[in-house]
C-alpha cells in the first residue's frame, strides 16, 4: 500500500481546527453587553454587592478592557432561545484570549444578581450555562491580569507592579452569543482527537497505527464539511469499533487526579491567588455537579481559607464534594513551599498548619506530600514528612534537570536520618497534563520503573488561572480507560494511586539524600530582602514561643496562642515555592517585605513584654539566650548573667592589621581583606598560605533564562576581585572588641565590609552594608579554608547533609551552586572552619591546590544577585547581610555558631530566669522549639533533634511541674515510643543520628 500517513494527518489537522472545533458551538441567540470599569484603572477588586450597584456603559464586542491588573464588570442581559435537540444552551464569553499561555490571562467569575457564582472563565473554559426559554441576567468580574510570561519569554517588564504597569487596556471583548453547544459534533472532536493522538504516538509500521489511519481517513471522508452537525453522528458511527477495541494487556495504567496547580503568588500578587483559586474551585464544583467521573485533588489549606473567608458559598460548594469524596484535600501543607531554604521548625509547621486546618474542616489527615514544582527537596524532609503523619511524596520537578536523567520514578527516598518515604514523579512530566493521547505516550513510555511496575500517575487540569480540569478532558479519560495502544486511565485519587503502586512495587529502589534540583540554582539568593525576611521571622517566631511558653507556664502571663498561628500563617505564606525563592513580580517582593516588617515589629514587641516579666524588678544585667546551647553546657535557653573577657588588642605597625584576643589573631592586609586567622589553640591557620579570606568578589550572571531563578555554570568563567578601597579603618568598642570597617566602590555601587574580633572569640564576625545599584551580577564573599577534604558539611532541617566538593561526576558536577541553612563546615578530621551567616542560603565550595602540596577549600556565600525577569528591579538598593568565619575543628562548633548569629543574646536588667526545660547528660542534643500544645491545653511541647549525625543520650530536664512526659509526632498526636523512655520521672532520650522527637509535658 501506498503511503498516506503525511496526507492523512495534515487532512485530520484541517478539517479538526476550520470545521469540526468551529462547529461546536453554533449561534443562536444575541446578548446586550454593559461594563463597568472599576474606578481609578488599576483600581483593587470590589466585592459583588459593589459592583451590582455601580453605573454601567454599553460595550460592543471589539471593545477594549482592561489596563493591567484592572477589573471590568461585565452586565450580559437576553433572552434564551427554546431548548434546542442538538445540545444544551450555552453563551460563549471570550475576554480576548491568545491561543496559547492558558492560566496566564485575564480571567473571569460568573455570578448571578443575586451574588451566587455559577463559574470561571479561563481561555480554554469560554461557556456559561443557560436555561432555554429564560431570561438571561449575569455578571463577568474579568481580571485583565497581564500575561508577564511572553511568547518571547524572560524579557524584563515593567507589567509586574501596578504603579509601573501603565493604563493601555490589553484585552478586546472578542466574543458574546448566546450558542447550541451540538453534541454529536462534541463528541465527534474528541474521538478524533483521541485517535489521531494515538496514532501518532505508536512506531510508524504498527498494524494498529494503519488501521487507525484508514478509520480515521473514512471517518473524515463521511463528514458533510458542508453540514458538520447533520453528519457528526455518522463519522462518529465509522470510529466507534476503533474505541471500542480494549487495551493490550500489560498496558501502563495511569490514575489521573483532576488538579490545578495554582501558584499562592508569581507572576500575580496574592490579592489575585484568592480570585483566582475562587473561579478554578467554581469551575470544578460546576464540573463536578455535571459529570460524576471527576476526582479533584487541592492542596494548600491557605488557599481553601482563602475562599472559606472570602467567598463563603464557593466554599460551601466545595466542602460538599470533600463529603462526597471527589474533591480530595491533598499535600498537607499549609502552601506547596520552597524546602530548601525553609528552616527545621517552619517546615514542621507547614504541615502542623496544614494537616490542622484539614482535620479542623474536614477531619481529614492527609497522607501524600504534593509538592508538583518546589525547586528541589532538601533532605531533611522525608522524616518531617512521616511524623506529620503523611506517607507518600510526590514531586515531578526533578524532570526539569538540565544535566542528569533521574533514574526513577517510583522509589523510597530515604533522608537524612533514615527515614523512608515511598515518592512517586509522574512520567508525564507536567502538573498540568491534558490527558491528551500525545502525553499518555509519553508517560507510558517515559516511565522508568516499567517491567518492575506499571502504575503513575498525571495530575490533570490548567492551572494557575487557566481554571483546573476541563470537560473536554474527561471526555478523553472515558474514552482512554480501555483502548488498545493506549496507557489505561482512571480518574482517581492520590490515594487511590499510591496504595495500588506500593502495594504493586515495595521493594522499590532507595534513593538516599536530597533530591536536588539541576536547576534554578539562583533561588537561593534573588531577593535578598526576602531571604533575610524569612530568616529573621523563623528566629523570632522560636524567641517568641519559647520565652511566652516561659512566662505562662511560671504563671507570669497569658500565652498568645492566636497571635502566634496568626504571625506563623504570615511567614509560612511567604515560604511559598515562588516567594521565599525570589521568583515572583516586584508587587508579590513589596508585599513580602512590608508583611515581615509587620511581623517583625509584632514579634519584637512580644517578645519585649516577655522578658520583661521574665526578668522581674532585679538590676543586674542578665543576657538571655534563645539558642540551643550555653557556651560548653547543652542547656537551653535561661537567662545567665552577662560575661566579660579580656579585650581585643590590635597592632597596626606593619602593613596589615592585626587582632589579637588571645584565641585567635587575625590578620588584615592594607587591601582590607583577612590573611590570617589563626587558632592559638591547634596552631593552625584557617586562611591558607598566601590566600585572601572575607574577599568579595563580582561575576557576570546572566543566565540563559528563567533570570531570577537560574544561575548558569558560566557565571564563574569571569570574575573580579573587590580589592580596591576608599578606606580602611580600627575601632576600639567598650566592651573590648576591635572593629575593622573597609569602605569600597563599584561599579554603581559601595560596600561597607566590617570585621569584629571580640573578646573572647573563636571566630571573626562579618559585615556587609551594600548600596547595590549592579544588574545582572552576583556578589559573593569568598572564605579559602586550609582544609584537605573531598566534602562539606551544610545545615538544613534537623541536621546537616554532607555534599562532595569534587566534580567527579556529572551529578558532582551539577551541584556547582547549593543551598545552606546556618552553616557550612569543612574539616580534616582534627581541625576545621565553618562559615555563619543570619540570612544566606547560596553557597559553593570548591577545591584548590595548595601552594605547599595538598589542598584547601574555599567556601563562598552568594549574597546578592541582579536578576531583571521577572521584577526588573530586583535588589536595587541597601543591603545588609552578617556571616562569621569560626574556627570550628567539628560540626558542633558549627552548629552553635549558627544558632548564635540568628538568635544574638538579648541584654536586659532584672533577675536570673530558670530555663523551662533543659537537655541535661554528656551527649549533644538540640531543642528545636518550646511552644504551648496547639489543642490549647497548656501542655508544653519541646521538640529535640541530633544535630551532629551521632547517637546521643540525654536527659530532658523540665524546669516546671509536669504530671507526665509522652513522646508525640509533629501534628502532637501520641506516638509509639522511638527514642524516649521515662523512668522514675526522668525523661531520658536515646537518638539515633539526625533523630527528630517531640516531648508533650502534660501540666
Ligand atoms: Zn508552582
Amino acid at each position: 500500500m501506498h503511503d498516506r500517513r503525511s496526507l492523512t494527518e495534515h487532512r485530520i489537522e484541517r478539517v479538526l481546527n476550520e470545521r469540526l472545533k468551529p462547529a461546536v458551538h453554533r449561534r443562536v441567540g444575541a446578548l446586550a453587553v454593559q461594563a463597568w470599569h472599576v474606578e481609578g484603572g488599576q483600581g483593587e477588586p470590589v466585592p459583588p454587592s459593589a459592583a451590582f450597584a455601580a453605573s454601567y456603559q454599553p460595550f460592543a464586542v471589539g471593545d477594549p478592557w482592561g489596563p493591567a491588573w484592572g477589573t471590568t464588570w461585565f452586565h450580559i442581559t437576553g433572552d434564551a432561545p427554546a431548548a434546542d435537540t442538538a445540545g444544551p444552551l450555552e453563551i460563549v464569553f471570550d475576554l480576548g484570549w491568545a491561543d496559547h499561555s492558558p492560566g496566564f490571562q485575564a480571567e473571569g467569575l460568573v455570578y448571578r444578581p443575586d451574588g451566587t457564582v455559577i463559574k470561571g472563565l479561563n481561555p480554554r473554559n469560554v461557556w456559561i450555562p443557560v436555561e432555554p426559554g429564560k431570561p438571561i441576567d449575569l455578571y463577568v468580574e474579568a481580571a485583565a491580569n497581564p500575561l508577564i510570561l511572553e511568547i518571547d519569554p524572560f524579557r524584563p517588564t515593567k507589567l509586574g507592579e501596578k504603579t509601573t504597569a501603565g493604563d493601555a487596556p490589553l484585552y478586546r471583548l472578542a466574543r458574546a452569543e448566546v450558542c447550541v453547544r451540538d453534541t454529536q459534533v462534541w463528541e465527534l472532536v474528541a474521538d478524533i482527537e483521541v485517535l489521531d493522538g494515538l496514532m501518532r504516538s505508536l512506531p510508524e509500521q504498527d498494524g494498529w497505527r494503519m488501521e487507525l489511519q484508514l478509520g480515521l481517513d473514512r471517518a473524515l471522508d463521511v463528514v458533510d464539511l458542508q453540514d458538520v452537525p447533520g453528519s457528526a453522528a455518522a463519522a462518529r458511527e465509522v470510529l466507534a469499533p476503533l474505541l471500542a477495541r480494549t487495551a493490550n494487556q500489560g498496558a501502563h495504567k495511569i490514575s489521573a487526579v483532576g488538579h490545578a496547580h495554582i501558584d499562592s503568588a508569581w507572576l500575580w500578587p496574592v490579592r489575585e491567588t484568592v480570585r483566582k483559586v475562587a473561579r478554578t474551585v467554581s469551575n470544578v464544583t460546576n464540573l463536578l455537579d455535571s459529570d460524576d467521573s471527576l476526582v479533584f485533588a487541592m492542596s494548600s489549606a491557605q488557599q481553601y481559607e482563602w475562599i472559606e473567608r472570602e467567598r463563603p458559598e464557593v466554599f460551601a460548594r466545595l466542602v460538599e464534594h470533600v463529603k462526597g469524596g471527589r474533591f480530595v484535600p491533598t499535600g498537607g501543607m499549609w502552601v506547596e513551599s520552597d524546602t530548601n531554604m525553609v528552616g527545621g521548625e517552619a517546615m514542621a509547621r507547614q504541615f502542623v498548619m496544614g494537616q490542622g486546618y484539614f482535620r479542623e474542616k474536614f477531619g481529614i489527615t492527609c497522607s501524600q506530600v504534593w509538592l508538583p514544582d518546589s525547586f528541589g527537596y532538601s533532605a531533611g524532609l522525608p522524616q518531617i514528612v512521616k511524623q506529620a503523619g503523611l506517607t507518600h511524596f510526590l514531586t515531578q520537578k526533578i524532570s526539569w534537570n538540565q544535566k542528569n536523567v533521574f533514574p526513577h520514578h517510583t522509589f523510597w527516598w530515604e533522608g537524612i536520618d533514615g527515614t523512608r518515604v515511598f515518592t512517586h514523579f509522574p512520567p508525564v512530566d507536567t502538573y498540568n497534563s491534558d490527558l491528551s493521547s500525545r502525553e499518555l505516550a509519553h508517560a507510558a513510555s517515559n516511565f522508568r520503573d516499567k517491567g518492575a511496575t506499571s502504575y503513575s500517575l498525571a495530575p490533570f487540569g490548567w492551572g494557575d488561572g487557566g481554571g483546573g480540569p476541563t470537560r473536554e478532558m474527561l471526555q478523553r479519560a472515558a474514552r482512554t480507560k480501555d483502548l488498545e495502544g493506549s496507557a489505561q486511565v482512571s480518574v482517581e485519587s492520590p490515594s487511590a494511586f499510591f496504595t495500588k503502586a506500593e502495594a504493586d512495587y515495595p521493594d522499590a529502589p532507595v534513593w538516599a539524600g536530597e533530591l536536588y534540583l539541576e536547576l534554578h540554582r539562583g533561588t537561593y539568593t534573588s531577593q535578598a530582602k526576602t531571604k533575610a525576611g524569612n530568616r529573621r521571622t523563623e528566629h523570632l517566631l522560636r524567641e517568641a514561643e519559647l520565652w511566652a511558653a516561659t512566662a505562662a507556664v511560671r504563671g507570669l502571663a497569658d500565652y498568645p496562642a492566636e497571635d502566634l498561628k496568626r504571625l506563623w500563617k504570615v511567614v509560612l505564606l511567604q515560604q511559598f515555592h515562588d516567594i521565599l525563592p525570589g521568583s515572583s513580580i516586584a508587587w508579590v517582593h513589596r508585599e513580602a517585605a512590608d508583611n515581615y516588617a509587620a511581623v517583625e515589629a509584632e514579634l519584637e514587641a512580644l517578645i519585649a513584654d516577655r522578658l520583661a516579666v521574665l526578668a522581674g524588678d532585679g538590676d543586674q544585667p542578665i543576657s538571655f539566650n534563645a539558642t540551643p546551647f550555653d557556651g560548653a553546657v547543652p542547656a537551653l535557653s535561661g537567662a545567665v548573667p552577662q560575661r566579660a573577657g579580656a579585650p581585643v588588642r590590635v597592632d597596626e605597625t606593619g602593613d596589615a592589621i592585626v587582632l589579637d584576643n588571645g584565641v585567635v589573631t587575625v590578620t588584615i592586609d592594607a587591601t582590607g581583606v583577612v590573611t590570617g586567622l589563626l587558632d592559638r589553640a591547634t596552631g593552625r591557620d584557617v586562611v591558607p598560605a598566601g590566600e585572601r579570606a572575607n574577599l568579595l568578589q563580582l561575576h557576570q550572571d546572566f543566565p540563559n533564562m528563567w533570570d531570577a531563578w537560574d544561575i548558569d555554570e558560566f557565571y564563574r568563567n569571569t570574575v573580579r576581585d573587590l580589592t580596591e578601597l576608599d578606606e580602611l579603618k580600627v575601632d576600639l568598642a567598650d566592651n573590648g572588641s576591635a572593629a575593622v570597617t573597609v569602605r569600597r566602590s563599584f561599579g554603581e555601587s559601595s560596600v561597607v565590609q566590617t570585621m569584629v574580633l571580640q573578646p573572647g572569640a573563636r571566630q571573626l564576625d562579618c559585615s556587609v552594608d551594600v548600596d547595590w545599584h549592579e544588574r545582572e551580577t552576583v556578589l559573593k564573599a569568598a572564605v579559602p579554608i586550609d582544609v584537605h577534604t573531598k566534602e562539606a558539611a551544610f545545615e538544613t532541617q534537623f541536621g546537616h547533609l554532607v555534599r562532595p566538593t569534587h566534580t567527579n561526576t556529572s551529578w558532582d558536577a551539577a551541584r556547582f551552586e547549593v543551598c545552606a541553612h546556618r552553616f557550612v563546615h569543612v574539616a580534616e578530621r582534627d581541625f576545621g572552619a565553618a562559615v555563619v551567616n543570619s540570612a544566606t542560603y547560596g553557597h559553593d565550595v570548591t577545591r584548590h591546590e595548595s601552594a605547599d602540596g595538598g589542598t584547601y577549600s574555599t567556601v563562598r556565600l552568594s549574597l546578592l544577585r541582579a536578576p531583571r525577569f521577572p521584577d526588573p528591579e530586583t535588589d536595587q538598593g541597601p543591603h545588609a547581610r552578617s556571616y562569621a568565619i569560626v574556627v570550628a575543628p567539628d560540626v558542633a562548633a558549627a552548629v552553635d555558631a549558627g544558632y548564635r548569629i540568628n538568635l544574638p543574646a538579648r541584654q536586659v536588667t532584672g533577675s536570673p530566669v530558670e530555663p523551662l526545660v533543659r537537655i541535661g547528660g554528656e551527649g549533644t542534643a538540640a531543642i528545636e522549639a518550646v511552644k504551648l500544645a496547639e489543642d490549647g491545653s497548656g501542655d508544653v511541647i519541646v521538640r529535640v533533634y541530633e544535630p551532629l549525625g551521632a547517637r546521643t543520650r540525654v536527659t530532658l530536664e523540665p524546669g516546671f511541674e509536669h504530671t507526665g512526659a509522652r513522646q508525640v509526632n509533629l501534628l502532637e498526636d501520641d506516638a509509639e515510643a522511638d527514642g524516649m523512655s521515662v523512668e522514675d520521672g526522668r525523661i531520658t532520650l536515646s537518638l539515633r543520628p539526625f533523630q527528630l522527637v517531640t516531648v508533650r509535658l502534660a501540666r
